[in-house]
């Protein structure tokens, strides 16, 4: 197929890579640089704006950080909406806004463009190796049409919903994922000052009930190491967190859990920045409990 992908970010750039192996590509990046040094690596064809990545594809991916910056990028006269032809679909790996994409997808379809939101699980791990969960928002039909291009890098891949059903699902997800990282944050900080290792701590609880992803495998690898390896942004996940608060809200849910994950990733990222990586959250506890949680 034509394929267009937008976002050659940490995780767009390895999902490309494996539309690239199969599909005659197209890629457009805010920072130029950056689609020249793919195309060298993986093949496409850089384009030189947002409507020309678009102009003559089946199928267009986006792979941005939010919502805002997608509609940002279909803007103008040089925006990925103009190049869009009647019979395209725009699928949009962002983890985005549910009544973002609910809107986009109206807009779209009244000018025969079908939209499906399908952000995704597993890291860029996942990404480089094409084992991916896509969570789908879309109509059925749509998602019949795109399912075997997502298999390219995809492993479960679910439709969950009409369109915006994938980005709530992904927020509330991510929102699960925050919840972890604080909760073992400060399970261990307040055992390491009770005198029990952080390692000997994760033995017994990886070995029982209170074991989560978080505690199995991040923790292990980038917090006992010291490791702590920049593949997803606190940022991100703080965003994530916004938007699965902002839900339940609009549900009329009371949401404890989220909306103290939400302040403590507020105050997580203006104290680390826009770089920090998501499990460098427990820095905050290290830092205010005065401990390092190091093998
Ligand atoms: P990055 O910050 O690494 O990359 C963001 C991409 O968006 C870059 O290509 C960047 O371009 C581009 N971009 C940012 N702002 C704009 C803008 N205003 N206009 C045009 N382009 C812009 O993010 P990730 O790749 O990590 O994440 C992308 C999405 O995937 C997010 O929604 C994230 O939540 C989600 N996600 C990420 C995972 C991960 O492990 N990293 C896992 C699962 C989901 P430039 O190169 O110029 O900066």
């Amino acid at each position: 197929m034509r394929i267009g992908f937008v976002g050659l970010g940490a995780i767009g750039r390895p999902i490309a890579a494996h539309l690239a192996r199969h599909h005659e590509l197209a890629v457009w990046n805010r920072t130029a640089d950056r689609a020249a040094s793919f195309a060298v690596e993986h093949g496409g064809v850089p384009a030189p704006t947002p409507r020309a990545v678009a102009e003559g594809r089946d199928l267009v991916f986006t792979c941005l950080p939010n919502s805002p910056e997608l509609e940002a990028v279909l803007a103008g006269p040089d925006g990925l909406e103009a190049g869009l032809a009647r019979g395209a679909v725009l699928v949009d790996l962002t983890s985005g806004i549910p009544a973002v994409s609910q809107r986009i997808a109206g807009r779209l379809g009244s000018r025969g463009v079908a939209f499906a939101d399908a952000p995704v699980s597993g890291g860029i791990k996942g990404a480089e190796a094409g084992t991916l969960t896509i969570m789908v928002g879309s109509e059925p039909a749509t998602f019949e049409r795109i399912r075997p291009v997502l298999e390219t890098f995809g492993k479960r891949i679910v439709r969950v919903g009409p369109v915006g059903a994938g980005d709530a699902l992904k927020a509330v997800h991510n929102a699960l994922i925050a919840v972890n990282i604080f909760a073992i944050g400060e399970a261990l900080t307040t055992l390491a000052k009770a005198g029990v290792a952080p390692k000997t701590a994760l033995e017994v609880i990886n070995n029982a009930n209170g074991r989560s992803f978080v505690s199995e495998q991040l923790v292990p690898e980038r917090v006992l190491t010291g490791a702590w390896p920049r593949t997803f942004r606190l940022a991100l996940l703080d965003k994530d967190v916004d938007i699965a608060r902002a839900l339940t809200d609009e549900q009329g849910i009371e949401s404890p859990m989220i909306s103290t994950v939400s302040r403590l990733l507020h105050e997580a990222r203006a104290a680390l920045g826009e770089e920090a990586d998501h499990v460098e959250a427990i820095r905050l506890h290290e830092r205010r409990a005065g401990v390092e949680l190091r093998a």
